[in-house]
């Protein structure tokens, strides 16, 4: 089982009520076994809400709110949410499609906290937690390789 950021699959849960539909990410799960995950939304941040970005240890808002909690929140409700998905379906977790760059689904790169559109070396709080769990993750910027 795959677990896939939900705004890839054109759920309207991006930040500005939009998506990041990704059709290379449908097509993969017309094939495979998936779970859809929004970290912010499990968090109870509402759609459209303020961009926020990493900064330092916290995630703040363009107006400097400290939402740290809420994507913690979030994406630990997510995770035991895939966890119990694939107990469930009796499949393991093999990999993650997340969103590039977002302070909860980017994983290696992510938006630097100065709200520009630059990029700096790290993870979104989801994805940092999938990654110390071991789990494979790549973003739809990236072939897919399964
Ligand atoms: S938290 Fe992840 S799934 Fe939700 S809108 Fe942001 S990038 Fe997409």
């Amino acid at each position: 089982m795959y677990i896939v950021s939900a705004c890839l699959l054109g759920q309207n849960c991006k930040y500005n009520g939009g998506n990041n539909l990704n059709e290379e990410v449908v097509e993969f799960c017309k094939n495979h076994k998936y779970v859809t995950v929004c970290p912010e939304s499990a968090g109870k941040l509402p759609t459209p809400r303020p961009p926020a970005e990493r900064v330092g240890a916290s995630i703040l808002t363009k107006e400097g709110k400290d939402v740290t909690d809420a994507f913690v929140r979030g994406a630990d409700i997510s995770l035991k949410s895939c966890m119990e998905m694939a107990r469930i379906s009796g499949e393991e977790i093999e990999g993650a499609i997340l969103k590039a760059n977002s302070p909860s689904c980017g994983i290696g790169q992510i938006y630097d906290g100065t709200f520009s559109g630059t990029l700096t070396e790290g993870n979104g709080v989801f994805a940092g937690m999938l990654k110390r769990l071991g789990v494979e993750i790549i973003t739809e910027k990236e072939k897919i390789k399964w």
